[in-house]
């Protein structure tokens, strides 16, 4: 049985028809750059969040970026952020000047622990990026009150967590700022790079929307950068966006599938799920003692997986520099061997998850054996 890790071929066969038309309809406008599909794009996304703006920008990346621009840090200022995540969070924190102040996670959500943020704020801290990882939503109501407390920004990192919520408000709502990923494999997903930024803040998208191209057209009031998403994209995201609601609830049944599959099997740890939160699971992730030994086995089955990621972000070669040691971030450095995402996509079957599990059982005893 061939099973992709996300199936983006059918997600685009299922809407083929209404895709091919809007995608023609900028092509035959040449519409290439932003476009006549933006506006309406950045207007249904920023009310699907249930925020007052979305700028539309080239990536994800850029998203973090432009927020923290937007938000005045610089050289001299701390930005703390789990170490946990997919870099982008944290080259961008040094990419704006600022130094990188990783907080360890909660062992078994993944997420930044809030508790050990208290203990890394200085009188140098300026803000705190937040992860809902594997579009499970952090402690993000916790942080804020922090955040308020102190007198520092929040940033939410939604790249991983559309339409996830916590408390019965989605995410993306709790920060002064919160940034998406529309990368492909996303839960909501371009045919090519594409981010957005929200905010409820006036003054703060009105500066992103000007940082972001080149500081304004016709009088440039400020210098910026050139991030720019394509009208390609926000067609594509046009099309696809009335479906997110039921492509999160079939990746909601699909994880569930798995927790029952693997309800007899004391190998696997299942994703824990916090109280009152849902989970959109862009990832699900397992943790595993034997993980290497069962992912070879499933590379030899052709079961496709992914350690998301491989080190935790103190322990890569980038940040040696902060000369941390596994012992500052116990819970993460313990986790990043342990960890293994398997397939997910809304329109996984229950043969192909069964395949994997078998798989998954398989591999185990030939590890025991
Ligand atoms: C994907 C991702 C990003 C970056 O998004 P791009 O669109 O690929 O630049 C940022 N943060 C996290 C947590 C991500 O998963």
């Amino acid at each position: 049985m061939k099973i992709p890790f996300v199936d983006l071929y059918q997600q685009y066969n299922n809407l083929k028809s209404e895709l091919d038309a809007a995608i023609a309809e900028v092509i035959t406008n040449s519409d290439f750059i932003r476009g006549k599909q933006m506006e309406p794009f950045e207007q249904e996304f920023a009310a699907a969040i249930g925020s007052k703006h979305c700028i539309s920008c080239a990536n994800g990346t850029d998203a973090l970026y432009i927020a923290m621009r937007a938000l005045g840090v610089g050289s001299g200022d701390e930005v703390m952020t789990t170490a946990h995540t997919w870099i982008s969070t944290s080259e961008t924190i040094t990419q704006t000047g600022a130094r990188v102040v990783f907080c360890d996670t909660d062992e078994r959500t993944f997420n930044i622990d809030a508790d050990g943020v208290k203990a890394k704020i200085t009188d140098k801290t300026r803000g705190i990026i937040v992860v809902h990882l594997c579009g499970q939503p952090a402690d993000v109501d916790r942080i804020r009150k922090l955040a308020d407390e102190h007198g520092f920004w929040l940033i939410e990192d939604c790249a991983q967590s559309h339409l996830a919520e916590l408390g019965g408000k989605t995410v993306g709502t709790y920060g002064d700022i919160a940034t998406f990923s529309f990368y492909p494999g996303k839960n909501l997903g371009a045919m090519g790079d594409a981010g957005g930024i929200v905010t409820n803040r006036d003054d703060l998208a009105e500066w992103m929307t000007l940082f972001a191209r080149h500081g304004g057209k016709g009088n440039h009031l400020i210098e910026g950068i050139n991030s720019r998403m394509d009208g390609l994209q926000a067609a594509v995201l046009r099309v696809k966006l009335p479906h997110l609601q039921e492509w999160t609830r079939k990746r909601q049944e699909a994880a569930a599938r798995y927790d029952e599959l693997f309800a007899d099997v004391d190998e696997i740890e299942t994703p824990y799920v916090a109280a009152g939160r849902s989970h959109v699971y862009h990832l699900y992730m397992i943790k595993t003692a034997n993980r290497d030994s069962l992912r070879q086995y499933l590379n030899e089955k052709e079961i496709p997986s992914v350690i998301n990621y491989s080190y935790a972000l103190p322990f890569y070669k980038a940040y040696e520099y902060l000369g941390h040691s596994p012992a500052d971030f116990p819970r993460a450095y313990a986790n990043q061997g342990k960890i293994l995402s398997l397939p997910i996509f809304p329109e996984i079957t229950r043969e192909q998850q069964e395949y994997v599990v078998k798989c998954v059982k398989a591999g185990l005893a030939s590890s025991r054996a």
